[in-house]
């Protein structure tokens, strides 16, 4: 019989490494980006055609290469970058496989010119499909330039797969955001179809980036995060909730200064944001982990996205807590309001009592039937809404209700409109979850007739299993037989509500979020109905102490922006933009 086995050539070798690497444009443009990076260049610039089916350009002002470098640059397994199997461990560049280039040259047109700023010059090398097609001595000054054409011309199968043009560059987008925000001393310069889509300049800090990359909504909304735990630190940024985005993209993650996508960081930073946000929305978040690098291993996949913990649950509780911190100490966007109310208590009497009076005063002295009844009315005002308590919504006048349900404050330099079913939800869930945290007994009220809930066995098997923590906050409930369950006692400020239906609605939601085997996130979505139900209604009216106390029990919250379902709960005009909405200046 005769030999079969053959050992591979180099050409089929990179075509199929080529697979590996580069799986569409964005994966190109990461390789030659880092390759940019790991060369030290202070200035990228990145112009792509067509989602980079058509071309990548990738110029850089690194340190380039020599002319038998640029050579060996683009055969397989030749890097500069490592030297033994000792320096795989504790890697500090992007690439490190040497394969990049080799397998890019074999699957596309690939153009190298680069200088290492020699008097040499610079060389220029063109390979198409893997064969050297042109090799040539030119000028240049030190860096690299390496131009992509044609992307997999010689791989049909692959070509086909490309998406359109906009799903490529959606790709390339995300790609030259996250190493943008990985490097702020360099200076990236991005352009599609020759429009201009980044001129980010080189700056000394992660927040003056994003600050170029984001708009001044969510500038203007970012909570700073910086924890540790063991040897390993997390610092970053975070938006406040009501920035949320749509999809799981706004949540970047670097370990070690690379941009990781990872299914375990992203779960972290969610839970973080749990009960702050609606369903289907996502944070947005830049966060950077530092961790010892034996203890993560980066080598999980050739495109290096994904990586491995040693510490894993540390890591995700590094996350986790550093950015429920981080939310928990974010004030609700109030801090100039307090200032300055703190300077009027001690200066002057409180604003509006100054200001009416001495209105009057005037008005009496000008003219005198100008003041009568409308003078009373005002010192009524005055004297609701002359205390300024010196701390957040607490410290707001209330200037009454509207019907619908909203409450409308003032402070010093705002108006404050709350949506009073929103805040009395959050009170109520963030009081039911310290207190089911907390193993604190829940007063209860006895039921003047017990009241029997008949459910279908799968219903009723649900139930049974959430019957301690709805015991827990308040509910005396117990199983009746056949699938029934009798409620003794509800919590107190449960009363006068429809059990059926409150009950309806929480199997509902035990059957629908398939989350029976999630305790903690089942648990927080059972409390969110129950503070659904519990809240005040919509155009229910409420006296001033009620609303004194809700606004004093909001600034006991830790998250006194958003309801549990994360909408706003109030919204706050400056007297600056009022001013602006009537024309002056
Ligand atoms: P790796 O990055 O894994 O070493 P590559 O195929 O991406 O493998 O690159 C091969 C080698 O080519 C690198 O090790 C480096 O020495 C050189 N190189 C690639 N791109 C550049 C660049 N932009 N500037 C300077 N040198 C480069
Ligand atoms: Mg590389």
């Amino acid at each position: 019989m005769a030999n079969v086995i053959r050992v591979l050539d180099d050409k089929v070798i990179n075509r199929i490494a080529a697979g590996e690497v580069v799986e569409r444009p964005a994966s190109v443009v990461k390789e030659l980006i880092e390759n940019s990076i790991d060369a030290q260049a202070s200035a990228i610039r990145l112009d792509i055609e067509e989602g980079g089916k058509k071309s990548i350009i990738v110029k850089d002002n690194g340190m380039g290469m020599s002319h038998d470098d640029a050579f060996l640059a683009l055969e397989r397994h030749a890097t500069s970058k490592l030297n033994s199997e000792k320096d795989l461990r504790g890697i500090a560049t992007m690439g490190f496989r040497g394969e990049a280039l080799a397998s890019i040259g074999s699957v596309s047109r690939l153009r190298l010119v680069t200088s290492d700023g020699s008097e040499d010059g610079a060389t220029e090398i063109v390979v198409e499909g893997g064969t050297l097609k042109k090799s040539e001595r030119v000028g240049a000054g030190r860096g690299t330039l390496v131009e992509v054409r044609n992307l997999f011309y010689n791989v049909p199968v692959r070509r086909k797969f490309l998406k359109t043009r906009d799903v490529e560059s959606g790709h390339i987008q995300e790609l030259v955001v996250r190493l943008a925000l990985a490097f702020p001393p360099v200076s990236f310069v991005y352009t599609e179809d020759g429009q201009l889509k980044m001129d980010a300049p080189a700056v000394t800090s992660t927040l003056a980036r994003i600050h170029t990359l984001y708009s001044r909504d969510v500038r203007e909304n970012l909570i700073q995060v910086k924890s540790a735990k063991g040897d390993s630190q997390l610092s970053g940024y975070v938006a406040k909730p009501p920035y949320a985005r749509s999809n799981m993209r706004s949540v970047l993650t670097f370990v070690n200064g690379r941009s990781v996508r990872d299914r375990l960081l992203n779960a972290a930073v969610m839970k973080a944001f749990a009960h702050l946000m609606e369903r289907g929305r996502y944070p947005l978040a830049v966060l950077f982990l530092e961790i010892p690098p034996d203890e993560v291993d980066v080598n999980v996949h050739p495109q290096k996205a994904e990586v491995r913990f040693a510490k894993s649950k540390e890591i995700f509780d590094l996350i986790l807590e550093g950015v429920h911190e981080a939310l928990v100490g974010a004030p609700f966007n109030r801090t100039g309001l307090q200032k300055e109310t703190r300077l009027l208590q001690s200066a002057v009497t409180p604003l509006n009592q100054h200001v009416f009076k001495d209105d009057r005063e005037k008005r009496k002295g000008a003219s005198s039937d100008l003041t009568g009844g409308q003078g009373d009315d005002l010192e009524r005002v005055t004297a609701q809404t002359e205390v300024f308590p010196s701390e957040g919504f607490s410290a707001l006048g209330i200037l009454g209700q509207l019907p619908h349900s909203f409450l409308v404050l003032y402070g010093v330099d705002d108006l404050v409109i709350i949506d009073q079913h929103a805040a009395h939800e959050r009170v109520l869930f963030d009081h039911l979850l310290q207190t089911v945290l907390a193993g604190e007994p829940v007063e209860s009220q006895d039921l003047l007739l017990p009241n029997i809930l008949h459910y279908s066995p799968v219903e009723a098997r649900l139930m049974a299993a959430h019957l301690g923590l709805l015991q827990k906050i308040g509910f005396r409930i117990e199983e009746f037989g056949d699938n029934d369950f009798v409620v003794k006692g509800v919590p107190v400020w449960l009363k006068n509500q429809d059990l059926e239906a409150f009950f309806a609605g929480l199997v509902e939601i035990m059957l629908d979020t398939g989350l029976a085997g999630d305790t903690d996130r089942m648990r927080e979505e059972l409390l969110k109905t129950v503070a659904c139900r519990g809240a005040v209604k919509e155009s229910t009216p409420m006296r001033s102490e009620e609303i004194g106390s809700l606004l004093k029990a909001l600034d006991k919250s830790n998250f006194s922006e958003v309801c549990p379902h994360g909408r706003p709960l109030a919204v706050r005009y400056t007297f600056n933009e009022i001013r602006k909405k009537m024309g002056r200046r």
